[in-house]
């Protein structure tokens, strides 16, 4: 089977409403491509140096979406071009985005990465980490970052009770900043969950985003990183 059979195949189970990131990581710019060719546009990436490497030989439309952790250090080689940070998980992070956003003339659409896995996991934040960043006083200066939502990963498991339990914590989640934070705003629309394994169990608990890989793509030599 090849990657444009893969996309299509995927776009007959998910709605037109939520956006399909093809997770391209270890994979070579003739894969992307080849989905690119097929009509696809939305790429995510969890490395920095890949991504600007893959970029450079691959059409300019291409919309790029970070789904890795992100270093402070690392944002200034995507704050031109990258369309979403999926996983902002410190104030000191986004601050830098803002920063490097603002050098670049830009308005960077962010999201918080919340922790929802049971597992040890050693990135996203606690709900309430997040409330602490839409409290403080810096947040309400950045005038070049746009927080468009949250993101999580549900713990690697097969027991979907656990992963509709984490899903559908996320999404209260969501739906309580929203309400607190963004009320009226439509901006804040993304709920970026869900992946190869459980991105139908995402759909069901209000998924807007799902990242997959392995269903477009095949098998990695690995699986994930948290
Ligand atoms: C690798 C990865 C995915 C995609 O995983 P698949 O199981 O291949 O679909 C989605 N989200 C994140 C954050 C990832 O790192």
């Amino acid at each position: 089977m090849g990657i444009a059979e893969n996309i299509s195949r995927l776009r007959i189970k998910i709605p037109e409403h939520v956006t399909l990131v093809a997770v391209s990581k270890t994979m070579p710019v003739a894969l992307i491509q080849e989905a690119y060719d097929a009509g696809h546009r939305v790429f995510g990436e969890n490395r920095v140096q890949e991504m600007i490497e893959k970029r450079d030989h691959l059409p300019q439309d291409v919309e790029w979406h970070l789904i890795g952790h992100l270093q402070t250090n690392k944002v200034k080689y995507i704050a031109p071009f990258v369309s979403l940070i999926h996983s902002v998980d410190s104030l000191k992070l986004l601050s830098e985005i803002n920063r490097e956003a603002a050098r670049a003339n830009r308005k960077i659409d962010c999201l918080l990465q919340l922790r929802i896995a049971r597992e040890e996991s050693k990135f996203g934040l606690q709900f309430e980490d997040a409330i602490q960043i839409l409290n403080a006083a810096e947040y309400k200066n950045f005038q070049h970052i746009r927080l468009t939502g949250v993101m999580g990963m549900a713990t690697f498991t097969d027991d979907e009770q656990q992963i509709r339990a984490e899903f559908q914590m996320l999404a209260r989640h969501f739906e309580e900043l929203k309400a607190r934070y963004f009320p009226g705003d439509g901006a804040f629309r993304e709920l970026s969950m869900g992946m190869s394994d459980d991105y139908e169990l995402a759909m069901d608990t209000g998924s807007t985003m799902v990242r997959i890989g392995t269903l477009i793509f095949g098998e990695r030599n690995y699986k994930r990183e948290n």
